[in-house]
């Protein structure tokens, strides 16, 4: 396994639009590890795969042991209205408060290609959307009002490059 970079806002990369994943071989899997290995490094509980500089649909999410590898997700369905604290491995220190749906019905394929579809709730609902969000290049700063994205980008593009 190795550590991935985590590509931080604002790298245009997290603007992409992944494409299906259609192999469902040793690359996914070694891929799968590797973000795993990433996001508990991180102490993230959701990671999608462009935030590591990989192009494709695949999240992984861990909520309180509910562990998930999602691949090509859809989320079907969407009800109710949740507004809570969010964080981004992309927006390190950064916490706002976003609103999701309560509850989602969302179908997938795990790293092995077996599909599911799984009706979510609460904070692993919201992980859930978050990491979907990804996969079409939607940040959390999204969500968020005008002056608040403001004080962000000024916050991130102040922060001294590591890379
Ligand atoms: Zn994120």
């Amino acid at each position: 396994m190795a550590v991935l970079n985590v590509l931080e806002y604002p790298d245009p990369a997290l603007r992409v639009t992944a494409s299906e994943v259609s192999e469902f071989g040793h690359a996914l899997k070694k891929l799968v590890a590797d973000m795993w290995e990433t996001m508990y490094l991180s102490k993230g509980v959701g990671l999608a795969a462009p935030q590591v500089g990989k192009p494709v649909r695949l999240f992984v999410a861990d909520w309180e042991g509910n562990r998930r590898v999602v691949v090509n997700p859809g989320i079907v369905e969407a009800d109710g209205a949740e507004r809570s604290d969010e964080g981004c491995l992309s927006f390190p220190g950064i916490y706002e408060r976003v609103t999701r749906p309560a509850k989602i019905r969302i179908v997938y394929r795990d790293e092995n290609g077996k599909r599911h579809d799984e009706t979510a709730e609460g904070y692993l609902a919201r992980v859930m959307s978050h990491e979907t969000d990804h996969l079409d290049g939607k940040l959390l700063i999204d969500n968020l009002s005008a002056l608040k994205r403001a004080f962000i980008r000024k916050k991130m593009g102040k922060k001294p490059r590591g890379r």
